[in-house]
């Protein structure tokens, strides 16, 4: 669980609050922009995440400072370099010796809501991101304990994808957002798409809000607000139906919202 971390440097011990997130990059620049603002931001100013980056780079041995390196076969793009990107794990694993390493790659299993649940409720975690046509496959065998994609297609650098990680995982660390129940309603924390929502003004091009929103009635509102999650997701994500288990109440929501799918349609 995410909670106190005792860091030790040197003679001194000092105590670091939150989970901690190391990521392997060729561009760190890029990635610390994740906790320049908004949730993210305020998440590692309430010290519930720490972000460390690690720069390959850095590990380099030549002159050149070297991070490519040519693929066997020839063929056209590089790979990253084995010998900086192996020790830049090994200095990571010094200090976070119990973060799962995690490569971003569009091989990797396709990222969901609960793979991220998961995740945040470790105290610490390792990305790295890949550059050019990607890492040595032995690295990926003998390093990586998981490959997670962001989607069946392909980007330069694993960096969006770790921001997308950081991002998602900050919400669901409890104490992020200001409202506590505010990610247990967002889509798939659940099995389903959130409702649709609605704020000021009451009527925009004679499409006004839904009068149950405003009638002050809480269980009327749960109630409608469960049968449009419950629409949409049939809707829209009829696969995220087949994998939940409705109960009675979430059934006849459901069938409600059916009825008046289909009446309107016939209209
Ligand atoms: N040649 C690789 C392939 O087709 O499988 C793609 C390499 S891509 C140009 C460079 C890097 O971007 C990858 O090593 C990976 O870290 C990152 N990347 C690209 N697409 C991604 C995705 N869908 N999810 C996560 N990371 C991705």
């Amino acid at each position: 669980m995410t909670g106190d971390v005792l860091l030790s440097t040197g003679s001194r011990t000092i105590r670091s609050i939150g989970m901690r997130i190391d990521v392997i990059t060729l561009f760190p620049q890029l990635v610390k922009q994740v906790i320049d603002c908004g949730v993210v931001g305020r998440a590692a100013e309430n010290e519930l995440l720490q972000l460390e980056c690690w720069n390959p780079r850095e590990y380099t041995l030549d002159k050149h400072r070297t991070v490519d390196d040519r693929p066997y076969g020839g063929g056209p793009g590089m790979l990253m370099k084995v010998q900086p990107v192996e020790d830049t794990i090994h200095a990571v694993r010094r200090q976070n010796p119990n973060g799962r390493l995690i490569y971003l790659g569009p091989q990797g299993k396709p990222l969901t809501q609960n793979m991220l649940k998961l995740q945040s409720k470790q105290q610490s975690v390792i990305f790295l991101c890949g550059r050019y046509e990607g890492i040595d496959e032995r690295l990926i065998e003998q390093q990586v304990d998981e490959e997670w994609s962001i989607g069946d297609y392909v980007i330069s650098g694993g960096e969006l994808a770790a921001m997308v990680c950081i991002d998602a995982m900050a919400r669901l660390i409890p104490g992020t957002l200001g409202h506590d129940q505010s990610a247990s309603q967002d889509s798939f924390s659940e099995g389903l798409l959130d409702c649709p929502h609605y704020t000021r003004p009451e009527s925009i091009g004679g499409c006004d809000v839904p009068e149950v929103l405003m009638n002050g009635n809480h269980r009327q509102i749960e109630d409608w607000r469960l049968r449009q999650s419950l629409g949409r997701t049939w809707l829209r994500r009829p696969d995220l139906l087949e994998a939940k288990t409705l109960d009675k109440r979430e059934r006849y929501l459901l069938q409600e919202f059916i009825d008046e799918f289909e009446a309107n349609s016939s209209m």
